[in-house]
């Protein structure tokens, strides 16, 4: 029997050994990709034991299973094909027809359209709140609440909700409590430690960090984690064996990557701000942003995602062309800078009275830090800015 079961004490040491298989399958330092959709029956009468790659059973999965847990410092967790489906059987896993979920305002696009147009086919219904005061979850409230879902920082705005306080108000009610942890990574936040219940994951971004599959993943205890298990299962969100072992190799350098990323975020953040081109940033490591205390509070760092407003909508454009070190592109989380206009991507779909209600104008730029050398990329934003 393969064990999936060793762990340490340090995140540092987790992210590169904690559920490798013992014994080693066939000697091999790395988990091989075991790509077989379909495995030897053994014995009949445990059809129920059944290997099969849908079912998320292959040693790719449980190396990564066991790794998630432990890093998120759950007693389970559960790698799945994308975020969306991670978020989607979480959900389904404990929504019915006829309930009802509090989301804040200034969801993942994907998970504003879910609430919007998928969950009312299935008589599932969701009220989204400005979160940043307790009364407005206190006042969504309904006798058919079941769910309470929010994401660790927003987007584009890079805000920070009183992440203890939605917790506190879950449990209050009896209500399930499901955080989106993509933006902080288990290295800059251990939901599970704060009191939620579930943790999801598009693993696509910081996870992963290598912009090269597409992945998702959820933690929990092992109840709910069965629970998810079950329904994806069923609907078919199982990550195939060749990504699972990308997904183990890019998390591998998860610890490096986030703590340089939360550097380099920082030093990005503190230039925009001193320059006269730039009318605000957005990044909870800065002091004076709104987000900071509770950051302070209860992130390690603040991670790699910060946005800013240039004075006019035309330099941010001239921004965009300008600037040469990051790509223009949407997504996030890796190991290259990225830049994009989110009235232009995610927010397009809004009307330029919605975005302009919401924050989302035509001169906020979002970047999604890398690697890079913060000097270079420093020096960069501002020779683009200069001359935007
Ligand atoms: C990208 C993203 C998702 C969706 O994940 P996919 O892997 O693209 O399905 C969900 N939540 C957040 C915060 C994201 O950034």
């Amino acid at each position: 029997m393969t064990e999936y079961s060793r762990r340490f004490a340090a995140l540092d040491t987790n992210v590169v050994h904690a559920g490798r298989p013992e014994p080693s399958v066939e000697g091999a330092v790395v988990t091989p990709i075991f790509q077989s959709a379909n495995y030897l029956m053994g014995d009949e009468s445990a059809y129920g034991d059944l290997r099969y790659a849908r079912l998320s059973n292959s040693p790719n999965h449980h190396v990564l299973d066991a790794r998630l847990a432990v890093l998120e410092n759950t007693e389970a967790a559960l790698v799945t094909s994308s975020g969306m489906s991670a978020i989607t059987c979480t959900l389904l896993a404990f929504l019915r027809s006829g309930d009802h979920v509090i989301a804040h305002n200034s969801l993942y696009g994907g998970m504003q359209a879910w609430f919007e147009h998928e969950g009312p086919k299935l008589g599932i219904t969701c009220t989204r709140i400005d979160a940043k005061t307790a009364e407005g979850w206190e006042r969504a409230l309904r006798p058919e609440t079941r769910v309470v879902y929010v994401e660790s920082i927003t987007n584009p705005l890079m805000e920070v909700l009183d992440l203890e306080a939605i917790v506190a108000f879950a449990r209050r009610h009896g209500l399930t409590s499901i955080i989106d942890n993509t933006f902080t990574s288990p290295v800059n936040f251990r939901p599970h430690d704060l009191g939620f219940d579930l943790s999801v994951h598009s693993a696509t971004k910081y996870l992963n960090g290598h912009s090269d599959i597409v992945a998702g993943a959820v933690a929990g205890t092992r109840a709910h984690i069965e629970r998810v298990r079950h329904v994806l299962n069923h609907m078919g969100g199982s990550l195939d064996p060749h990504a699972c072992f990308l997904l183990e190799r890019g998390m591998k350098t998860l610890v490096l990557r986030m703590e340089r990323q939360n550097a380099t975020a920082l030093r990005v953040a503190r230039a925009l701000v001193a320059n006269r081109k730039v009318r605000r940033v957005n990044y909870a490591g800065l002091e004076d942003d709104p987000g900071s205390k509770i950051a302070r509070k209860i992130f390690k760092g603040c991670g790699g995602m910060l946005s800013f407003y240039t004075q006019t909508a035309e330099q941010a454009a001239r921004f965009l062309e300008r600037v040469r070190i990051p790509i223009h592109a949407a997504s996030l989380g890796g190991t290259e800078t990225l830049v994009v206009r989110p009235s232009r991507s995610s927010h397009l779909g809004l009307t330029a009275e919605e975005r302009d209600r919401v924050g989302v104008t035509d001169d906020l730029i979002r970047v999604s830090v890398g690697i890079e050398s913060a000097e270079e990329l420093v020096a960069d934003f501002e020779q683009a800015l200069a001359g935007a």
